[in-house]
Order: C-alpha cells, then structure tokens, then sequence
C-alpha cells in the first residue's frame, strides 16, 4: 500500500506558518496584501478567485479582486497592472488565466513587476529561477516540492521524470527538481514511447491535463507519484491525470486528488504574498 503524501494537511501547517508570519509583520505595524485581476466570468475561474479569497481572510491576509467584463481592453487591463505595481500597499498581485479570448496574457504578466509576482510566472522570475537566482516560485511546482520535501521524500540524485512542459507546471518543476539534485527528464506530445520514459522514474510528476491517462504501464515499481491534474468529474467531484486505483498498488507514495497538489498550490500563494511583503516593506 503506498504511502498518502496529504496535501491537505501540509497545506494547513504552511497556512498555519503563513499566519505565524503574518502576525509577526503586523506586529511592527506592516501589512500584506494580495490582490487579483478576475477579467470575465470562466466558472472555474470565478470558483478558483473564490478559494483565493478565503485563503486569504483566513491566514489573515488582506485581499481585494479587481472585476472587470470579459470585453475589457488590454489597455484598462495594463494601466490596473500598472497602478498595482505603484502601490506600496499591495504585496503582490496575480491575473487570473485564462483570460477571454482575444486577450493576449503574456504582455500582462510581463508587466507585473517581479517583486510583486506572486504566480511566479513573468519571464524575468522565470529566467531566474532557471538560473538558481532567488524569485517567487510558481505556486504549483513549488508546492510539489514542498509537499515532498515534507514527507521526506529524497531527490537527490534521484531519477525524476516529469509529464508535461507548460510554462505553468512542467518546466518550472523540472526546473526546481534540478535544484533539488535530481536527474530530470522532461516529457511531451511528442516523446516516443511514453510508458517506457516515465517507468524509469523514482519521483514521477504528471501535468498533462489529460484526465486519468497515466496507468500501471507508466509507473516502476516504489515510485513516488504526484499527479498534478485536475478533471472534473460529470458525477461530482475531482479527478486526476492518474489512474489512483492501478497506480497507487505499485507506488510507494502518491498524491491524491482531490487533497494533493491543488490545496499545496493554494497554500504556496499565501507563501509567496508574505515573502513579497517581507522583501517589499523590510
Ligand atoms: P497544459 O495543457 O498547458 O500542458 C500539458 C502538457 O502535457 C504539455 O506539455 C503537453 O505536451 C503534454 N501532453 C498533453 N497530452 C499529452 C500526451 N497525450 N502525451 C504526452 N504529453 C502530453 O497543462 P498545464 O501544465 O497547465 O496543466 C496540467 C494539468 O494540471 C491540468 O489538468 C491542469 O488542470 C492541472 N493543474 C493543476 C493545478 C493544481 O493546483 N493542482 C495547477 C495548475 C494546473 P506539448 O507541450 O507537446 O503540447
């Protein structure tokens, strides 16, 4: 039976030590800030934006959520951006992706300052973080390797195998997994036999988007697997890009979904509100 790594629980002691963290800036009078620009009315967007807001309420983070219809223009888009990165008050601050169609997102995030880019996604925290430099890390990525770090999973010198190269998931994992000492293989649409590459793995991470793609074929006998994917399911409830039932059987630890990567993605953006309040207002 393989080993639960509980995002749930982990989450909850980074919100606990988000709290802690927070307390103590109050104490010398200072606040931290999370701001989100919501454009349009995507439902899993407006539910996310929702989570983000609790969040924020309970680690005791002030928070405000810019709406906007979903025809605003890059340009209203942009001078918010701006009036954002000028305010001393706000932390730091996300736009919520997607955004309605028509509106480019990557001009938008390039323009948030990288002090202030909580999502970690701008290419200047990119770059940084490809280069070993510190930077706020995107939430996902960062919080698989806190999630394992904290269940004592080892990654040094360890095979990593991750599925999936988007800019949001898969390249900022390979990239912390590399700084973390593992070997890293990066896979994709078009790597040749899949099942072949991700069964070597030790630490197997899966961001495809797929939904319930990756079976026992993919997976080596005591791997670590995280399943980063997210589906719905027509009868209620969340699923993954894993097939828990056959995989879990061969794991020696696996994340769940629901209760995995999404609260520890969710408890990394808290982190990285407070670490952009320490830096901005020390
Ligand atoms: P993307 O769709 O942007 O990227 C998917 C990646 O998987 C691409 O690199 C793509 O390859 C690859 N891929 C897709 N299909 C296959 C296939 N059949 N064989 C091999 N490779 C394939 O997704 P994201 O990275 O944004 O998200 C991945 C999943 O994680 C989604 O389910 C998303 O909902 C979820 N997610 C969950 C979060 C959480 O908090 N738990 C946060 C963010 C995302 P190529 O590049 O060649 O097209």
């Amino acid at each position: 039976m393989a080993r639960i790594l509980d995002g749930k629980a982990t989450a909850a002691t980074i919100k606990a030590e988000v709290a802690g963290g927070i307390e103590e800036l109050r104490a010398q009078g200072r606040r931290v800030r999370l701001d989100v620009i919501l454009a349009g009315e995507d439902p899993a967007s407006v539910t996310y934006v929702r989570h983000k807001e609790t969040d924020a309420q309970e680690v005791g983070m002030d928070s405000r959520v810019h709406r906007f219809p979903p025809d605003v223009s890059r340009e209203e888009l942009s001078a918010l951006i701006d009036q954002l990165n000028d305010d001393r008050e706000v932390s730091g601050f996300i736009v919520q992706l997607p955004l309605p169609e028509g509106l480019d997102p990557q001009p938008l995030i390039s323009r948030i300052r990288p002090e202030k880019d909580v999502d970690g996604l701008n290419p200047e925290s990119a770059g940084r973080l490809s280069m070993g430099l510190p930077s706020l890390m995107p939430c996902t990525p960062h919080g698989v390797i806190q999630l394992l770090r904290r269940h004592d999973v080892p990654l040094e010198g360890r095979e990593a195998v991750v599925l999936g190269r988007s800019n949001l998931v898969g390249k900022p994992m390979a990239q912390l997994l590399l700084r973390e000492n593992a070997t890293v293989t990066v896979c994709h649409s078009r790597t040749t036999d899949l099942p072949a590459v991700a069964s070597r793995a030790d630490v197997l991470v899966v961001a495809l988007g797929q939904r319930e793609m990756v079976g026992a074929e993919h997976v080596g006998e005591g791997a670590v697997v995280v399943d980063v994917g997210i589906h719905r399911r027509e009868e209620g409830g969340l699923t993954g890009d894993v097939r828990f039932d056959e995989v879990e059987p061969k794991a020696s630890a696996i994340t769940p979904v629901p209760g995995g990567v999404g609260p520890m993605t969710r408890a990394m953006l808290l982190h990285n509100a407070l670490q952009a309040a320490r830096a901005t207002t020390a």
